[in-house]
């Protein structure tokens, strides 16, 4: 942290305040946010920063998912919010696509919770919660409304953006050949995903085609740090890119590989049974599936969602952001894996 951070080294990619750019859908991509109509005041929130530090100059349109129908006030509040010229879809996520599936055993699923509510696992009961992170692994970008969308930038409610982000981010992917962007690492509670590694080694035995001479395998499997994780997992450290921020080519979800893995996942029913989050499931894939080189860092973004935080040492940042700050607390500390990243997966072209 100590060298200051000006990225990317892409001149052409950078549109001043005020210069009206449209990207007249340069590349095909969404600001794109699964929300409940009582996430509204705090969507604002995320909302007016992202469009401050990056979408009044870029113009990229909204994509709001819900499992309910938005109600007028919420799609009133956030029109108003926006200029006239911003694009904004609002979709509405059929019962198909959301509810727990038929081929869940509903008292094994039972007996999953009650187990993953002893050992303190967070949402372990929440049976929307299961839905949510679902949905956000195998389903939300066959949903109509991205039919003709090749990126997506997921936006929660609650989040801070802290810097100008003064360049065409989904162009940026799209020049680089990037397939997925990230801004913070982290491990999981490990009893949420008690088995997924070993279901996961089994899918691959059988569809070892799938994998990607150059992914991550080293940081899928680091044991540097948490060897009760590495335990309770049978062999995944945990270390996820954490998917509330995700910048995501969706040409690579669409792929047999990812999909073949998730109907795979789906016959084994650890959404329910246990509560895999669309976080490791998506890092899994990637590590496995994709060229590192291809996966991308924003390390200028300066993000918060609770309790997280990445500042990057810049001038680009608000004064909200101490340079280098992950989180107030020490004790959270151990959670950040970022640094196995960069150790191992971390490529020349990232840098
Ligand atoms: P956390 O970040 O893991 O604590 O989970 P969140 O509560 O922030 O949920 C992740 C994302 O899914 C957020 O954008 C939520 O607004 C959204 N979300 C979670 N549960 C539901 C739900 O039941 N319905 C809808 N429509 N969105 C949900
Ligand atoms: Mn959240």
């Amino acid at each position: 942290i100590s060298k200051e951070i000006d990225e990317p080294q892409v001149e052409d990619l950078v549109r001043d305040n005020g210069s009206n750019f449209n990207a007249g859908n340069a590349v095909p991509a969404t600001i794109l946010s699964l929300v409940r109509n009582e996430d509204l005041n705090e969507l604002i929130e995320s909302i007016k920063q992202i469009e401050e530090k990056f979408n009044a100059k870029f113009n990229y349109p909204y994509t709001f998912l819900n499992d309910n129908e938005f109600t007028e006030e919420f799609k009133e509040s956030v029109r108003h919010l926006l200029p006239d010229e911003r694009e904004v879809r609002f979709g509405k996520i059929s019962e198909e696509d959301w509810n727990i599936p038929e081929i869940v055993d509903k008292e094994k699923y039972k007996q999953g919770i009650e187990l993953l509510e002893s050992e303190g696992v967070s949402y372990a009961s929440k049976e929307s919660y299961h839905n949510m992170c679902r949905f956000y692994s195998r389903t939300f970008y066959k949903h109509p409304l991205l039919k003709d969308i090749k990126y997506t930038w997921r936006l929660e409610p609650g989040v801070k953006f802290y810097c100008d982000i003064d360049y065409d981010v989904f162009k940026f992917m799209s020049d680089h050949n990037k397939i997925y962007g990230f801004v913070l690492n982290l491990y999981d509670s490990p009893q949420s995903v008690k088995s997924l590694w070993k279901d996961t080694r089994s899918f691959l035995q059988d569809n070892p085609d799938y994998i990607n001479e150059e992914g991550s395998f080293d940081w899928i499997k680091e044991n540097m740090q948490k060897s009760v994780n590495f335990n309770i997992t049978e062999g995944y450290s945990t270390c996820h890119f954490w998917t509330n921020f995700e910048i995501t080519n969706l040409d690579f979800l669409r792929s047999e590989p990812y999909e073949a893995y998730m109907d795979f996942l789906e016959s084994k029913g650890g959404f329910y049974y246990e509560r895999w989050g669309d976080a490791p499931v998506r890092s899994l894939a990637l590590g496995l599936f994709a060229d590192k080189s291809q996966i991308h860092w924003f390390r200028d973004i300066g993000y918060n969602h609770f309790p997280y935080t990445n500042c990057p040492n810049s001038a680009k940042c608000d004064k909200r952001c101490s340079p280098g700050s992950f989180t107030p607390w020490n004790d959270l500390e151990i959670e950040n894996c970022q640094a196995t990243w960069m150790k191992y997966s971390m490529t020349d072209d990232d840098l």
